[in-house]
């Protein structure tokens, strides 16, 4: 493993041997924000230095632990779904038990794609702290801002078209939905 070389405030050069070591030595001067982003970006690195998929970490912390963790997996997987805050928001919902997290704070060492955002909307956390942003993505090759833009376009003008095939009987599952008295809403 390469070693981690850092300047510190006097610009001397420090070497590390694990980036353990780094988190703790720097998390001396962190903020409990920049720490836990700082756990979201060795996901990060970990997660594309081990094949597993492209450079993005996400962790979940509620009442300041780590409630849930994600790299991103979609080569690895064969899951386009498996997005760094994907995989999180699913093992912190695992890890808790419900649906939804009430009071959680996301890490994201990028900001969020659209899917991604959805998710965390859907999630309801109080909180999204992000690192990257949509720009440096793109210039990566991950290009977020392209799906940005497609959702502020009318549906005829989408790069995938969308066409609707408007039946009864899926309106009759709606209403039947709007019936249902043991329905857990969401
Ligand atoms: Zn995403």
């Amino acid at each position: 493993m390469a070693l981690l070389l850092v300047k510190d405030l006097n610009n001397n050069i420090i070497q590390f041997q694990h980036l353990n070591q780094l988190l703790n030595s720097q998390s001396l001067h962190m903020t409990r924000e920049e720490k836990f982003m700082m756990e979201a970006i060795a996901l990060s690195k970990n997660g594309s230095e081990n094949g597993e998929g492209g450079p993005f970490g996400c962790v979940i912390v509620k009442d300041n632990s780590i409630i849930g963790r994600g790299n991103n997996k979609v080569t690895s997987t064969n899951d386009p779904t498996a997005h760094a805050e994907v995989v999180a928001i699913r093992d912190a919902c695992k890890n808790l038990g419900t649906f939804q997290l009430d009071d959680c704070e996301i890490y994201t060492s990028c900001e969020p794609c659209p899917m991604c955002l959805g998710a965390i909307y859907w999630a309801r956390p109080k909180v999204i702290y992000y690192a990257n942003n949509r720009e440096d993505a793109a210039a990566i090759g991950f290009d977020d801002s392209m799906i940005y833009e497609e959702c502020s376009k009318p549906l005829s003008d989408r790069m995938i078209p969308m066409i609707s095939v408007a039946h009864d009987e899926a309106f009759r599952v709606f209403e039947e939905w709007k019936e249902n008295e043991n329905k857990i809403g969401y």
